[in-house]
């Protein structure tokens, strides 16, 4: 069964009970590398090395920090010491100079081999992920223009269709995708009284799936603490159409048409 895994559920200022916001596919497709992203993998028993594509949605800290240590371990902690296999990075151009700086910044001296033998570095908007039954189109959304925001559309080889919207606040490329998509991951990084063109609130996550009755809206990068957390900000009562994930949530594909979302609890 194809499964979406989320390692975090949190905005940038990881709340309580959540981490950095992150999803990965038949736990070998990243969608970006969060900075307590080994801690996040380790907590569900996937190894780094099992990693074979990784998607990068835009240049905020919270979506990119963790990628040195990711190289740190394939490069010198691999699964298997005779097996590493490169990783498949996925960026709009410009990635592979931003990367390879925070990587030397953070572990100069030891991961200049593993840049240019450990990675493929991959511009195009639109690919299949080798080994995998999924393909992706990249498409900008509406964020800081200084980190370059993008969201992916999924599609997997039954047809079924995930849009991972990224950070992204309301805009027109989101909802013309949303038509064709099964399930749409939007964040939700502000509480209501922020209103931002760069974040969905409360409020727009509503409207949002107001406009779009047939589609499944799961929100991530959420600003509230998870449930059975206190402190920080309250979990905004939403419809119960719309399912706020939490660490540890699974979505499982059926078929093309069919989903279900389990949680494993840590
Ligand atoms: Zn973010
Ligand atoms: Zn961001």
């Amino acid at each position: 069964m194809t499964e979406v895994l989320f390692l975090g559920t949190g905005n940038a200022f990881s709340p309580p009970g959540r981490l950095h916001a992150l999803a990965l596919l038949d736990r070998k497709v990243l969608i970006d590398a969060p900075p307590t992203l080994l801690t996040q993998l380790r907590k569900y028993s996937i190894h780094p090395s099992e990693i074979n594509h990784l998607l990068f949605t835009h240049w905020h800290a919270d979506h990119m920090f963790g990628f040195p240590f990711l190289m740190l371990e394939r490069e010198w902690m691999p699964y298997n010491s005779g097996d590493k296999k490169p990783l498949n990075v996925y960026s709009r151009n410009g990635g592979k100079e931003i990367l390879s700086h925070l990587c030397k910044i953070g572990f100069p001296g030891s991961l200049e081999t593993s840049l240019n033998n450990g990675v493929i570095w991959n511009n195009e908007k639109e690919n299949m992920l080798k080994g995998t039954d999924w393909k992706f189109y990249r498409f900008p959304v509406s964020h800081t223009p200084e980190t370059d925001p993008h969201g992916y559309e999924l599609i997997h080889s039954t047809g079924f269709t995930i849009l991972h919207c990224g950070d992204s606040g309301p805009c027109h490329t989101i909802e013309e995708r949303a038509v064709n998509a099964n399930v749409v991951i939007l964040e939700m990084g502000v509480p209501d009284f922020v209103s931002s063109p760069n974040h969905h609130n409360p409020s727009d996550v509503i409207e949002f799936s107001k406009r779009h009755p047939k589609v499944k809206v799961l929100v991530t990068h959420n600003f509230s603490h998870s449930s059975g957390n206190s402190g920080g900000f309250e979990i905004p009562n939403l419809p119960d159409d719309i399912h706020q994930l939490e660490d540890g949530d699974i979505l499982k594909i059926i078929d093309k048409k069919k989903f279900k979302i389990n949680r494993i609890t840590k």
